[in-house]
């Protein structure tokens, strides 16, 4: 079942169209990831699901039921919505504890839930804490608490991590998704940073100008992607051109035999090909490979970028390898490179 069916969607401020016919749905218990640049809506899209923002057209649904659309505009509180805004999640004057209660009905028993939320996110016995004597990452924690208090359907988190440091966004990340995974939430993320979507979510929307340009799983959105910008955005790329005869590649750097995944290159005589760091291998020179030199390499610990020259009569393109760890490769060393599993290639139009 979908817990959210978004249809048709749209969002004009003045002459900004923030939101252009956006259609998304979310299974129960799934994580939708919304992936795109800053402007390009991720906000808008949260607060018209919240019931913050009225939508020019088109139609909301949680859990089935209509919440917006045909002159039908439910106001937030009636949504069963926990959202999770973007900054300054928390009411700074008062307790933790007072912060999660916020949206609980009066006759609940309040503490007890505010401890068993307090226990979900990490933090058993921080209630009586003002907030600003919380870090960062507890603070962010808490507003997920506050969130999730009143057990809402559906749970809105709009770049909930982006005002930590590297190491502990990606604990959060993981607290996160496993609170989430453990109360069997349904959830929309809001990011800008594609490791993000694609470590947390199940299914990943890329929005780019008020529009969704792919809805995949992460896997499928990496190995995939529809075009070349969402290619680039979603991680690092070699990007070559290619001639193209009757639909196939014909001259290529890399040689006419790559493994080119299903794509329509009818009806154009050029193609661009995105092959992915970790997709190159090499070795010596052999048969079967493609021969260059290796012009330096570049360590970052956990990984090492060899940057590669292939041999003039390929055109002497410049390419980066991606290998775990350390290496022996040396400047100047002749090389082979060969290619892992498919590539993929899209038409350019001239
Ligand atoms: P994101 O969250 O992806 O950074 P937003 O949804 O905040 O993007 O904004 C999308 C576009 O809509 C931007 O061009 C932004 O300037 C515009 N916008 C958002 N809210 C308003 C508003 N209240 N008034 C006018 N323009 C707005
Ligand atoms: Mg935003």
């Amino acid at each position: 079942m979908f817990e959210l069916q978004i249809s048709n969607l749209n969002k004009t401020f003045q002459n900004v169209q923030a939101l252009h016919q956006v259609n998304l749905e979310v299974s129960a218990g799934h994580m939708l990831a919304v992936l795109g640049p800053s402007g390009c809506g991720k906000t808008t899209l949260l607060r018209c699901i919240a019931g913050f923002e009225i939508p020019d057209s088109g139609e909301i649904r949680l859990g089935g039921k209509k919440v917006f659309g045909d002159g039908l505009n439910l106001p937030p509180e009636k949504r069963r919505v926990g959202y999770v805004p973007q900054e300054g999640a928390l009411f700074p004057h008062i307790t933790v504890a007072q912060n999660i209660a916020f949206g609980l009905p009066r006759r609940e028993k309040r503490s007890k839930r505010i401890d068993e939320m307090l226990e979900l996110v990490g933090l058993p016995g921080l209630g009586e804490r003002m907030p600003h004597e919380l870090s960062g990452g507890q603070q962010q924690r808490v507003a997920l608490a506050r969130a999730l208090a009143p057990s809402p359907s559906l749970v809105l988190l709009d770049e909930p991590f982006s005002a930590l440091d590297a190491g502990l966004r990606a604990t959060l990340r993981e607290d996160v998704k496993t609170a989430l995974k453990e109360i069997n939430a349904t959830a929309v993320l809001v990011t800008h940073d594609q490791e993000e979507a694609l470590s947390m979510a199940d299914v990943i929307a890329v929005m780019r100008s008020g529009a969704c340009i792919q809805t995949s799983d992460p896997v499928t959105l990496y190995k995939y992607p529809a075009d070349i910008d969402v290619a680039t955005f979603i991680g690092e790329a070699t990007i070559l051109e290619a001639a193209v005869c009757d639909g196939n590649i014909v001259e290529c750097p890399l040689g006419d035999l790559l493994p080119v995944a299903e794509t329509c290159l009818k009806n154009c005589d050029k193609a661009v090909i995105m092959i992915r760091p970790e997709q190159f291998v090499i070795g010596k020179p052999a048969n079967g490979t493609v021969s260059g030199r290796v012009l330096k390499t570049t360590f970052f610990g956990h990984d090492s970028l060899v940057h590669l020259q292939l041999d003039d009569h390929l055109g002497g393109h410049e390419i980066q390898v991606r290998l775990l760890g350390t290496h022996h490769y040396q400047p100047g060393e002749p090389i082979g490179l060969k290619i892992n599993g498919e590539v993929m290639a899209y038409p350019v139009m001239s």
